[in-house]
């Protein structure tokens, strides 16, 4: 096991920022991966496991344990019939080679996901979702190592805890088990409408009325394209705030107030609120910049914070209060950020 010392965690972070890593190895099997876990148990220090670091904030202060890279490959298709396609790819494949592999055989279920950033083993910790279409749709069951009894399991779908872009591994089992793998099920055959607003307006615009995957795929591409930076290029962890799920009464106080608020009705009776509107309502227009912290708001979407010249991790924590000060002065309502800040 190649174990590295005082790694700087900004590389494993598509915002670039954050302190080092005490111990860090990038792990491909299950011998290493247990050997690790135990070595670290040993020598008292604290264990994580992250994929691309797309939807990770590390603090300056860095991680006093050990980090471990998911780096578990394999993509195997298995076809039941003429219908059922099965898919199980290792936790540290990239998720849109995943996404791009599975819409080229004509499988419908993950075509929404295209272009999300990170692996393929991260993908069930948020429940990644975009589109209409979100992880637990699809997936059957994960591989996983269990840090409590050092252990390899596997969870199916309903012990997951799933919920709007969340899980047990985003809650109550936070940092517990180590997936190294998913297995989903998917359908031949094409996507049916009705699509998500922004996908069915963009297929109307253009008069597509064929719905194969691909031609989803491709739609998606355009569309996020269009709106969002690529991590590769722009140092940003895409939509930096959850949008707010409220009940009845608030949405009511907001619309008295705000008469122009952008919100979707959810089923049973709660509401999600635009955060980008909530952010722009509170002064941060799309393209914002801030010269006392050198964080910005994309030119193309202002719940997206990037890093233009921030040199710390406290850097962009003082823009986000910013950002979140104003928007609780203006409406009541705490913004929720969604990356998660680490350790
Ligand atoms: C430009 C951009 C657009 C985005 N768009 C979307 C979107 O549309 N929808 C959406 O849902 N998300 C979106 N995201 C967020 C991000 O892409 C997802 O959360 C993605 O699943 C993170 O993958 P990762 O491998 O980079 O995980 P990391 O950032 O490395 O890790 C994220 C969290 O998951 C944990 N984790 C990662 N891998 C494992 C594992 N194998 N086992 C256990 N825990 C693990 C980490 O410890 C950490 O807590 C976007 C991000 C960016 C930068």
């Amino acid at each position: 096991m190649d174990i590295k010392q005082n790694v700087p965690l900004s590389k494993y972070s598509t915002m670039r920022l954050g302190g080092n890593a005490a111990y860090l190895l990038e792990v491909s099997n299950r011998n290493d991966l247990s050997a690790a876990v135990k070595w670290a148990k040993t020598n008292n220090l604290p264990t994580i496991m992250i994929g691309s670091g797309s939807n990770i904030v590390w603090k300056d202060e860095g991680f006093p344990g050990l980090v471990l890279v998911n780096k578990f490959m394999g993509y195997q298709p298995f076809a039941e019939d003429s219908e059922n396609y099965y898919l199980t790819i290792g936790g540290g494949e990239n998720w849109d080679n995943a996404v791009a592999q599975s819409v080229k055989a004509g499988a419908t279920g993950i075509e929404g996901l295209s272009l999300i950033p990170g692996t393929a083993g991260a993908t069930p910790v948020q429940n990644v979702g975009a589109y209409g279409q979100d992880i637990s749709q699809t997936l059957v069951s994960l591989e996983a190592y269990d840090t409590t009894t050092d252990l390899f399991v596997t969870i199916p779908n309903s012990d997951c805890g799933f919920t709007y872009r969340s899980s047990k591994f985003k809650t109550t089992d936070r940092g517990r088990f180590f997936i190294t793998g998913i297995t989903l099920h998917l359908m031949i055959g094409n996507p049916m409408p009705p699509f998500y607003p922004a996908l069915a307006n963009y297929l109307s615009e253009r008069k597509i009325t064929t719905h194969t995957p691909q031609v989803i795929r491709d739609a998606v591409i355009e569309i996020r394209k269009a709106k969002l930076p690529d991590p590769q290029e722009v140092a940003n962890n895409g939509s930096f705030f959850a949008n707010p799920i409220i009940d009845q009464g608030t949405l009511s106080q907001i619309l008295a107030d705000f008469p122009d608020a952008v919100y979707w009705p959810m089923e049973g009776g709660k509401t999600k609120l635009s955060a980008a509107w909530l952010v722009e309502k509170a002064g941060f227009n799309k393209g914002a910049y801030d010269p006392e912290t050198g964080m910005g708001t994309w030119r193309n979407h202002s719940l997206v914070l990037v890093n233009e010249h921030a040199r710390k991790t406290a850097d962009l924590l003082k823009f986000k209060q910013k950002i979140v000060d104003g928007v609780a002065n203006l409406t009541g309502i705490t913004l929720v950020q969604e990356p998660e800040l680490l350790p």
